[in-house]
């Protein structure tokens, strides 16, 4: 998910708020302000029903926030590690590392969202029994309060992946089949089903309901992002799937050219890749790895530079590079190459290059496996 903006860090969590999250708070803060509270509410003045709307949605993004970090404190508990939080326009996402190894770990990372919500919701509607008397405005606002996130954890309990049900189930059927990729397939299908549902019932509304169209055109929109994430959902479990158990080695290119930091582009091209043809080196001197090379590398040199510029110029030195292992599992290193956003790692092994693995082999690997 990219624009977000970081907004500090809780627990060491990392929280992001993404643009999209400005049109959710408007359109909840005008709905309160410009509907709900003054129908509610027919006596209060308007500076009443803006401060109470712009608080009250304040609040409730608030209340977001507590759901999601309830999930990572309990994930990071159970060996979920979570590195960041971002709110958006259907309300927040947990981005983990990596997914639950037990289906116990997952059980209770998934429950903590919506039992926080119920709690807050409780919370919220004690704090209107008391103020009820006291204030109204503030009574009202906790009454709302109290609704939305009784809501938000009746919701979010629909047992479709990726909703927080949905990984209770996928958790459930894991427990009982022991087969991960199998209940992760039944719970995405599940997730699309309601997200086909939910587009359905958005369009019935449009029809059926004129006046609620905007009502139905956001449950037809949510809809649609569920079934999409669903299915993201599945495709990524299914790669995990298919690389557990995989290491390095097993993928890895392990005859790299290898060829010495000093050589001159011209002299690599002509000697290395018009015989070899091969389209990534090892650059080592005497054995230690100094950097890795690639075609892309090359082609940043002007032509009439390639007799002057040598490899050690223009390569991916050594301290840039993230390294793997021999025996470090396909999955760990997939994860490393996205987080870094790099393509290729070489393998290490007491200190010496003994290949290299691309996205490239992973991604063939997966291809032959599906
Ligand atoms: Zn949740």
């Amino acid at each position: 998910m990219g624009s977000a903006f970081n907004l500090g860090k809780i627990f060491g969590i990392q929280f992001r708020l993404h643009y999209t999250w400005f049109v959710i708070f408007v359109l909840i803060t005008v709905s309160l302000s410009w509907q709900y509270f003054p129908l509610a509410y027919p006596d209060w003045n308007n500076s009443t029903y803006w401060v109470s709307g712009i608080f009250t949605s304040l609040l409730f993004f608030t209340s977001v926030v507590a759901h999601e970090l309830a999930h990572s404190l309990v994930g990071r508990a159970n060996g979920i590690p979570v590195k960041s939080i971002t709110l958006f326009i259907f309300g927040g996402v947990a981005h983990m590392t990596r997914e639950a190894a037990h289906h116990g770990a997952e059980l209770k990372m998934a429950a903590a969202g919506p039992i926080s919500s119920l709690v807050i919701g409780g919370l919220f509607f004690l704090l209107h029994l008391l103020l009820r008397g006291i204030s109204e405005p503030i009574a009202a606002m906790a009454f709302w309060l109290a609704q939305i996130n009784v809501v938000l954890a009746v919701f979010n309990l629909i047992p479709g992946f990726p909703l927080d049900g949905g990984r209770v189930f996928r958790s459930l059927l894991w427990r009982f089949s022991g087969d991960y990729t199998r209940s992760t397939r039944i719970a995405t299908r599940v997730g699309r089903g309601v997200g086909y549902l939910f587009i359905l019932g958005g369009i019935s509304i449009i029809f059926l309901f004129p006046g609620q169209w905007f009502g139905g055109l956001w449950l037809a929109f949510i809809g649609w992002f569920l079934s999409r994430t669903a299915s993201a959902s599945y495709r990524q479990a299914q790669w995990q799937g298919a690389l557990q158990g995989v290491t390095a080695s097993e993928l890895m290119t392990s005859d790299c050219p290898v060829v010495p930091s000093d050589v001159t582009i011209n002299r690599l091209v002509q000697e290395y890749i018009f015989t070899s043809g091969r389209q990534c080196f090892l650059v080592t001197d005497e054995g230690e790895l100094k950097g890795i090379l690639t075609l892309g590398d090359i082609k940043s040199v002007a032509r009439s530079n390639w007799e002057v510029t040598q490899v050690n110029s223009i390569m991916t030195p050594v301290e840039k590079l993230k390294m793997a292992y021999p025996d470090q599992d396909a999955l760990s290193m997939l994860e490393q190459m996205d987080e870094n956003n790099i393509n290729q790692m070489p393998v290490v092994s007491e200190g010496r290059a003994v290949g290299l693995i691309t996205r490239d082999n992973l991604i063939r690997f997966l291809r032959t496996r599906s």
